[in-house]
């Protein structure tokens, strides 16, 4: 059995992974076209939850990632060397443990709601606990925080939009040969 489920989409939870397109910090597509939006069981249930939560405010939960083979970190690491920001590929990510996600928020017209910065913006004003950001902003980030909590998840201090699971490094990494599974048996 794999370690790995696939997300399904629906009204209320959308899934637009990042790294499929060259709107990331890579500048270029990282995932093979078709690739799956995949969590461990434990993660993608309190993801169902978190999308459940959303609609009952009129909201939608836009994944931009969830799991990620450690070769697309390395990627990232050639990239950002910054470890406030990326893993180090000796030490991996929670993403590669298959426990973490990047999510945002859709109002009821499909329109991210404002949160400040970009998703993968590597900078300051991308961290939690700001108090330079506009007060919509605020809003919005602590509208996100608090369904991920209330989810089952925890935030990280450098990115407001990366959620985990609180055990997330009692998880062990995934071969990348599952995502390729994944990607194989596509069906959306
Ligand atoms: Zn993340």
């Amino acid at each position: 059995m794999s370690d790995l489920v696939a997300i399904a989409a629906s009204d209320n939870l959308r899934i637009a992974l990042a790294y499929a397109t060259a709107d990331n910090l890579a500048g270029r597509p990282v995932y093979a076209a078709g690739a799956r939006c995949a969590l461990r069981p434990k993660a993608a249930q309190c993801l169902y939850q978190a999308a459940h939560a959303a609609r009952q405010a009129e909201l939608s939960l836009l994944v931009l990632d969830a799991y990620r083979p450690a070769g697309v970190q390395d990627v990232f690491w050639q990239v950002i060397a910054d470890a406030r920001y990326v893993a180090a590929p000796t030490s991996g990510s929670n993403h590669t443990r298959g426990v973490a996600v990047d999510v945002t928020l859709l109002d009821s017209d499909g329109q991210a709601l404002d949160m400040g910065t970009g998703f993968d913006a590597m900078c300051e004003q991308s961290h939690h606990d700001r108090d330079d950001l506009p007060a919509a902003v605020q809003r919005n980030r602590q509208l996100l925080l608090g369904i991920m909590l209330h989810a089952g998840f925890r935030p990280i201090t450098t990115e407001w939009w990366h959620y985990e699971l609180p055990d997330a490094q009692q998880y062990a990494f995934i071969p990348e040969h599952e995502m390729v599974r994944m990607i194989t048996s596509s069906i959306c």
